[in-house]
C-alpha cells in the first residue's frame, strides 16, 4: 500500500465521525474542526449535519452503505485518518423483554456498525502518519443498570472492541480508544426524559446521581473524543470515563 506523499503528510487531517448529525457526535466533529481537522460526518440525516463538517448519507447497519460513504469520504478529502464511531441506539428492558430480532438490531448498529466502519476505513488508516480510532462506549458497559441489559451488553462489547483494537494495530502505529460518558445532555437524553410523567423531576434525579451534580454537556464528550484522536499521541487502549464521576465516586 502506497504511504502519503510530503505534502499529504503536511496537509490537514480528515476524519469520519459516524452520527455527526446530532448530540455527541456533532460535538466531536466541532471539536475536530478546532483543530483543524476536515470532518465527513456519516449519518442516517447527512441534511442535519452543521457546516463545516460534509454530512455523508450513511446507516452503519449496512456493509455496502457504510463502504459508499467512506468512498465518499475519500473522493472528496482525498484520505481519512481519524474514525469516530459514535453513531447507537437506545433499547430497554430486560432479558423478558427483547426478542431475538431486537438484540440483532440494536448489536448490528452499536457494535457491528463500529467494525465495518473501522474495516472501511482501515486502508486508508494505514496510509495516514496519525491514524486513530476513537468509540463512543459508555458507563453502562461496566455497571449493572436495571432495565438496559442490551444497551448495556452493547456498551460492554464496545469496551472489548476498543482494546482488542488496539492490540491488533498498534504496531501499526494506528490508535484505538474510547471515551465512556455517564448521561449527556443530548436529543437522546431530551427524549427518554420526555417520555417520562415528570421530565423536570427525572433531570433533576439524573443530575444528582452524578457526583459532579449534573448531565455532561456533548461539548466536553466531544472535547475528550477530539483529545484521544488528535492530541494523545502516545495513548492506545483507553477508555476514557467523561462521566462527572459516576463510575468510581460513592459520596
Ligand atoms: P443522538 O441521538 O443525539 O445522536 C445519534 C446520531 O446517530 C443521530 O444523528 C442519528 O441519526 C445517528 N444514527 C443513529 N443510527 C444510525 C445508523 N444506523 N447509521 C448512522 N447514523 C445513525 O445521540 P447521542 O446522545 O449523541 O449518542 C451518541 C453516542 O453516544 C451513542 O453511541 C450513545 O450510545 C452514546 N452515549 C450517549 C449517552 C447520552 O447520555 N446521550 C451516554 C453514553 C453514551
Amino acid at each position: 500500500m502506497a504511504t502519503l506523499s510530503e505534502a499529504q503528510t503536511s496537509d490537514p487531517l480528515v476524519a469520519v465521525v459516524s452520527g455527526g448529525a446530532s448530540g455527541i457526535g456533532a460535538a466531536a466533529a466541532a471539536a475536530l474542526t478546532a483543530r483543524g481537522v476536515r470532518v465527513a460526518a456519516l449519518d442516517l440525516t447527512p441534511d442535519e449535519v452543521a457546516a463545516p463538517a460534509v454530512g455523508i448519507a450513511c446507516d452503519v447497519s449496512d456493509d455496502a452503505s457504510v463502504r459508499g460513504a467512506v468512498a465518499e469520504a475519500v473522493e472528496r478529502f482525498g484520505r481519512i485518518d481519524i474514525v469516530v464511531n459514535n453513531a447507537g441506539i437506545a433499547a430497554q428492558g430486560t432479558v423478558a423483554d427483547n426478542d431475538d430480532e431486537e438484540w440483532r438490531r440494536v448489536l448490528d448498529v452499536n457494535v457491528v456498525g463500529m467494525v465495518r466502519l473501522a474495516r472501511a476505513a482501515l486502508p486508508y488508516l494505514r496510509r495516514s502518519p496519525a491514524a486513530a480510532i476513537v468509540n463512543t462506549c459508555s458507563v453502562f458497559a461496566a455497571m449493572g443498570v436495571p432495565r438496559r441489559v442490551l444497551y448495556s451488553a452493547s456498551k460492554g462489547a464496545v469496551h472489548s472492541l476498543t482494546l482488542a483494537m488496539a492490540a491488533d494495530h498498534v504496531r501499526e502505529g494506528i490508535r484505538v480508544n474510547a471515551v465512556a460518558p455517564g448521561a449527556v445532555d443530548t436529543p437522546w437524553i431530551q427524549r427518554v426524559l420526555a417520555r417520562t410523567a415528570d421530565p423536570r423531576a427525572e433531570r433533576d434525579a439524573l443530575n444528582d446521581r452524578h457526583p459532579l451534580g449534573r448531565l455532561a454537556r456533548p461539548e466536553e464528550v466531544g472535547e475528550a473524543i477530539a483529545y484521544l484522536a488528535v492530541d494523545a499521541s502516545g495513548t492506545t487502549g483507553t477508555v476514557l470515563a467523561v462521566d462527572g464521576g459516576i463510575h468510581d465516586l460513592r459520596l
